[in-house]
């Protein structure tokens, strides 16, 4: 053997060790035995550099040091879930989607594990990057930590793709997490609160090294690419652990939602065995061209459903009730708590939502509450302790003017919120709203924080967002923690802006009701802020998917005087204020009114692609057949009740062909 085959020889024996004991929890080696081993190729791997191979059981010791993490772009985007807490929950789910889709249904039950969530992308069967989930779109690149965990395969076997993503939880096992604190508190720190934000906090650790030490493990649970060669959840699953993935044996195919609530019944007892956390059960369409069209809204896929574990629940003493001024200018009623114990965190506040919430639950100041803690970050207050109520106790009365601004607060019929309405002199409103334009999903200017918005705001140098634009170094410098470098990089960032979209910079303004979605669709249909500015509400409501609602409050921004101005000022500034002509390159109004249903499976464009084209063009992609839809555009394998209902209702159904002539 030459040196390169026996450097190879020892990587493939210690990753077949390493799979054995993280993957299939069976060691077959001492762990004396493995150092030596490694240490071995270590030597080897030192003096013979030009074998030097990133994935090499050697790099898990971690050592490199990310100071900044990169943000990069999800391939396929990774969604959210839809949640639901009982039997009932769960049948709506199956009666909406048996309205779309055909045949029977069959799900694959897996448990929710709690930790954070991870995209490894593998090509060629090595690992070559890892990243965080971050919003959806776009996450961190964590690579180097997430080598360092063994669970994870840098080096796949037998017949797999080549290239693929696969998604999964990174998760700290109970044990690990006891024996970190354990040593944290030998050393005099602080204990860690939950093996959840610990495991989230490690994958931002910048010294790989350190990730290295804890006792992380990855457990996998969907595959995401094209042509995978897998036509079921349940059959992926089994892939990806022939593959070399650490994916649960709990994971179970069931035939009906009957069988789900037992797979649901069984591990709401016998989750508390697990070596680690879970929060609840997913429960996922296991066909893959069933899952392909059920397709997506906007947050979550409609083939799948999160089952929640009943939450833990305590009960402690409200102290005192604070309000709280939002960038719209809503007002949100917090409950300040004796801090308790609660899913191992210490609860402080929660929120009340609104003046009927407090209303309706009759809560009081100084009464006992019980605090809940679902899947959200803030708890939530779930009803009073009658019983230990104060003699001299009164009802809430809810504030009638402005916490922040005095100015008296209004409710609009209909709106379980009050508001603030000086919306342009009230402070939290104005930094709220600046804070929004700048954000990642908006403007997105690198350079310039949350923080620092509030401080320009607080010291009088800017009092909407289009002044941003006059702002001077000078300006900047002498602020709490600015440096010269700082200075110009936000100077810089604010510059950049202006080549932002138009479609980011509307849904930047902040018009209420208009998020990025109905940004989108106002910037395609109109196509400049001048459009949309002169548009009637009748002409709004037209618009797809408007509602009365939005056409109002579009309205609203528009017809005020300060916001023309302001507008005015950053289209002097250079903000793009219409679609540029690229964008525009390849849309048109062929498809205009026409409202399209995709089925079946397709051999020249993705569905992806079939649907950019509808929509490109000026049509709507409908996801059910009605006596609206223009026509069916169908591929192999179409549904035989799709087909019935076309029939029925006389739709033509052509081919992805005959629609690709039809744009042409
Ligand atoms: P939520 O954060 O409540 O929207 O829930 C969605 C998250 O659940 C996903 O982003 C995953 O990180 C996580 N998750 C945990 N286990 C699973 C599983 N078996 N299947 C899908 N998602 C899971
Ligand atoms: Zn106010």
């Amino acid at each position: 053997m030459n040196i390169e085959q026996q450097i190879q020889s020892l990587r493939d024996e210690l990753n077949q060790h390493n799979y054995n004991y993280y993957v299939l929890d069976n060691a077959t080696i001492s762990d004396f035995d493995f150092d030596i081993k490694l240490k071995e190729l270590q030597e080897l791997e030192a003096k013979h550099p030009e074998f030097f191979d990133a994935n090499s059981p050697t790099q898990r010791v971690g050592g490199e040091v990310t100071k900044n993490f990169e943000t990069i772009p999800h391939e396929y985007r990774m969604y959210s879930l839809e949640n639901s807490y009982s039997k009932e929950d769960l049948l709506d789910w199956e009666t909406r989607i048996k309205k779309l889709i055909d045949g029977d249904i069959q799900y694959t039950c897996e448990l929710k594990y709690d930790g954070a969530s991870i995209s490894l992308t593998y090509e060629n069967g090595v690992l070559v990057k890892a990243v965080t989930r971050g919003d959806g779109f776009q996450g961190d690149n964590v690579t180097p930590n997430i080598k360092t965990i063994k669970s994870v395969p840098l080096k796949l076997k037998g017949d797999y793709p080549e290239k693929f993503d696969i998604r999964g939880e990174i998760v700290l096992p109970f044990e690990g997490f006891i024996k970190m604190n354990e040593e944290r508190i030998e050393i005099g720190e602080e204990p860690y609160r939950n093996p959840r934000n610990t495991a989230s906090g490690s994958l931002k650790l910048q010294d790989s090294a350190e990730v290295a030490k804890r006792p992380l493990e990855c457990l996998l649970y969907n595959l995401t690419g094209s042509n995978l060669g897998v036509n079921s959840q349940f059959d992926s699953l089994e892939k990806a652990r022939e593959w070399g993935f650490k994916v649960p044996h709990a994971a179970k195919l069931t035939n009906s939602i009957d069988e789900v609530l037992e797979f649901i019944d069984y591990w709401n007892i016998h989750r508390h065995e697990l070596p680690y956390e879970t929060d609840g059960v997913v429960v996922k369409v296991n066909n893959l061209q069933q899952q392909e069209e059920l397709g997506y809204t906007a947050k979550a896929p409609r083939w799948a459903m999160a089952y929640k574990f009943k939450a833990e629940r305590v009960s402690t003493k409200l102290n005192s009730i604070t309000y709280q001024v939002g960038r719209t200018g809503a007002i949100t009623p917090v409950a300040n708590l004796e801090p308790v114990e609660l899913a191992g965190t210490t609860v402080k506040r929660a929120s009340l939502h609104n003046a009927d919430q407090i209303e309706k639950l009759d809560i009081r100041v100084n009464d006992e509450v019980y605090v809940e803690k679902g899947g959200e970050i803030i708890p939530k207050i779930l009803g009073v302790d009658l019983t230990k109520r104060p003699l001299n106790s009164k009802p809430t009365e809810y504030i009638t003017q402005c916490p922040e601004c005095e100015t008296e607060l209004v409710r609009q019929e209909g709106e379980a919120q009050h508001y603030c309405p000086n919306y342009n002199g009230c402070n939290p409103q104005i930094i709220g709203r600046i804070q929004h334009f700048i954000s990642r999903k908006a403007m997105d200017i690198e350079g310039l924080g949350g923080e620092t918005v509030a401080l320009l705001v607080n010291e009088g140098l800017i009092s909407n967002y289009a002044d941003l634009y006059e702002l001077t170094k000078e300006q900047v410098i002498p602020l709490e923690r600015m440096a010269e470098k700082s200075a110009d990089n936000l100077i810089q960032g604010i510059e950049q802006s202006k080549s932002i979209p138009f479609e980011r910079v509307l849904y930047a303004l902040g018009i209420r009701y208009v998020g990025e979605t109905v940004a989108k669709k106002l910037a395609k249909h109109y196509k400049s802020i001048a459009a949309i500015a002169e548009a009637s509400e009748e002409a709004l409501v037209n618009v797809d998917e408007i509602g009365v609602k939005i056409a109002e409050s579009v309205r609203a921004f528009f017809s005020s005087e300060e916001n023309i101005l302001i507008i005015n000022r950053l289209k002097a500034f250079g903000v793009q204020l219409e679609i540029s002509a690229e964008q525009l390159i390849g849309q048109t109004d062929i498809l205009k009114g026409q409202s399209i249903v995709i089925s079946g499976v397709f051999e020249s464009v993705s569905r992806d692609e079939l649907k950019k084209l509808i929509e490109d063009n000026g049509g709507k992609v409908s996801s059910s057949i009605s006596s609206k839809t223009s026509y069916i555009v169908a591929g192999d394998n179409m549904g035989p009740s799709k087909r019935k209902k076309a029939e029925d209702l006389k739709i033509v159904v052509i081919d992805e062909y005959e629609f690709l002539q039809k744009i042409k």
